[in-house]
Order: structure tokens, then sequence, then C-alpha cells
């Protein structure tokens, strides 16, 4: 159990109970608690290392959404689905920022990837990186300069028309404070974007402990559409959107195959990973991944 007093970042309540143990199959071995808030069930990750020891979480060359490493088949696929939903999460940018051409920020940028495709197509972009070594690869490869996480929070006056963040949201150590950062650096109609894993998916369901997007203690938040809609109104949002990311469902399926050591797990995962994907089509909330569209209320 989590011994320093955590509040829960959704509803506040100070109790949670314990849902079972996962290991950090990607780099340490080492174990870390899934834990539930008695209030509102949001999922966290407990027995944190502390955020001066998270960074070493994080070194490994096959850590792939920093890397560009293509060893391998379930990288060589990761990166084929890449170039795909890099077209399709500007479609979505556009569509709810109301315009084929804008201000994009991009919290997470990573290798800038995502920022680099959208300045092609026109945007304007900014963007925000906690990992030197992938600010230092966006520069390089596509000569996009990418601010570190923290000057995120400095005054700069700048709005955008659509925020974007792809699977960073559960990294971030202090939800609040990003929520009210992101929240005055929105226009009023601008589109907050979201794209999160999420633990009510049936991949997630099928795989339990193994299912390989708790990756503890990266993700120190796991999130279920209906806690999204609570945090989201806790910061005056509204969840005007819900798209699945239905790739994720094999990626991730694949990966918690290899973690629980199956035989054939590419084929196994691919199987697991299209019965998710079938299951999507008729409910986005039980994808494996969601992109979650949030309009600020207006006041
Ligand atoms: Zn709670």
């Amino acid at each position: 159990m989590n011994a320093a007093p955590f509040v829960c970042p959704v509803c506040n309540h100070n109790g949670s109970t314990p849902v079972f143990q996962c290991k950090d199959h990607f780099i340490t071995g080492e174990k870390f608690p899934i834990l539930k808030c008695n209030g509102c069930g949001f999922h966290f990750t407990g027995n944190l290392p502390a955020l001066n020891d998270l960074g070493r979480y994080y070194k490994s060359d096959d850590y792939i959404s920093h890397s560009d490493t293509r060893q391998g088949m379930v990288n060589r696929v990761y990166h084929l689905v890449r170039e795909y939903m890099l077209a399709r999460k500007l479609k979505i940018v556009k569509k709810y920022a109301g315009k084929e051409k804008g201000n994009l920020l991009d919290i997470g940028a990573g290798t800038g990837y995502f920022l680099s495709y959208a300045r092609q197509k026109g945007w304007t972009v900014s963007g925000t990186e906690k990992d030197p070594d992938a600010r230092n690869v966006a520069f390089e490869k596509w000569g996009i300069k990418i601010l570190p996480d923290n000057e995120l929070f400095h005054p700069s006056g700048d709005l955008f028309d659509a925020i974007t963040l792809w699977h960073v949201m559960e990294h971030l150590p202090d939800l609040d404070a990003h929520w009210k950062c992101i929240s005055s650096k929105l226009t009023p109609d601008g589109a907050l974007i979201i794209a999160l894993p999420n633990h009510e998916s049936s991949d997630a369901k099928h795989y339990g402990s193994f299912w390989a997007a708790w990756d503890v203690p990266r993700h120190l938040w796991h999130f279920s559409p209906a806690q999204v809609r609570q945090l989201a109104g806790k910061h005056r949002f509204r969840i005007e959107a819900m798209h699945p990311m239905p790739f994720d469902a094999f990626y991730i399926s694949m990966m918690s195959e290899k973690y629980r050591n199956s035989s054939f797990p590419l084929l196994k995962g691919l199987i697991t990973g299209k019965i998710s994907w079938l299951i999507s089509l008729f409910s986005t909330a039980k994808c494996s991944s969601v992109i979650y569209v949030l309009r600020k209320n207006s006041e």
C-alpha cells in the first residue's frame, strides 16, 4: 500500500483498495500495486518511486514512444500503424478545432512525429517534452524545437485552437496543475484532445494484471471513460466525443502475450486484439484506448 497520504485527483477521497500487483515487465521487473479509489473507483499505481527517481524506469532503447527502433515484428507493426494514425489524429484535430489550419500545442510530444506531420499540413505547432533525448531527436530530425515540460507552466500568452496529449496524461504526476494550465492556454472554443488506455476495455479484462497498458510505474493513473468524465467535470470541461483507437488493441494484446510468456505471442495477440477490436466497433467505451475530445464549459 501507498504509505504516503493519497488524495484521489478525481474525487479528493483519501481511501483506496488494492486491485492486484503488476510487474514492470519492460525494464526493472519490480512490482507495484494497482489501487482503486474507495470514493470514485479511479485506478492508480501505488508505491511509486520518488519523482526524481522515475527517470530510470524510462531508460530503455525499446521504449518506442520515445525512440525510433524498428527491431522486432511488434515494433515494425507499431511504426506502420503510427503512419496511419498520424493522419487520423490530425483529422480529429481539424474536425473539433473547426479549422483546416490553426495553432496546435502537443504536450508530451516525444520525438515530434505528430507535430512534424501537422506542420506539413499547415499548422503552427508548439510542443513540450520531458525527455531531453527525445527533444534532441525532434530537433535533428524535423528542426522542431520542443520545449522542456516545465516550460508549459510559464505564462506565454499563447492561445491554442487544439491541445493534444497522445498517451501522455497517464504519465503526468500533477494532474490538477496540468488541467489548470491547459484550460488557460486553450481558446474558449478550442478542443482538448486526449488519448488514454482504457482499463475497462475487453483486452484489459482479458489480460488482468498482464495487460501491457498498466505499464507500471510509468503509468501513474489508469482511466476509464466514466472517470475521464468526472475528472473533466472537476476542471469545468465536458466530453464532447469519444473515438476508438482500434489498433492499440492489437499492439497491447501482443505485448501482453509476451509479458505472460505465451507461446506464439504475436498470433495470440492478434486474435485477442481482433476480438477486442470487434467489440469496440459496437462500443467505444470498450476500446483498448480511447481518444477523448473535451470542450470547456461556457462560463
Ligand atoms: Zn476518487
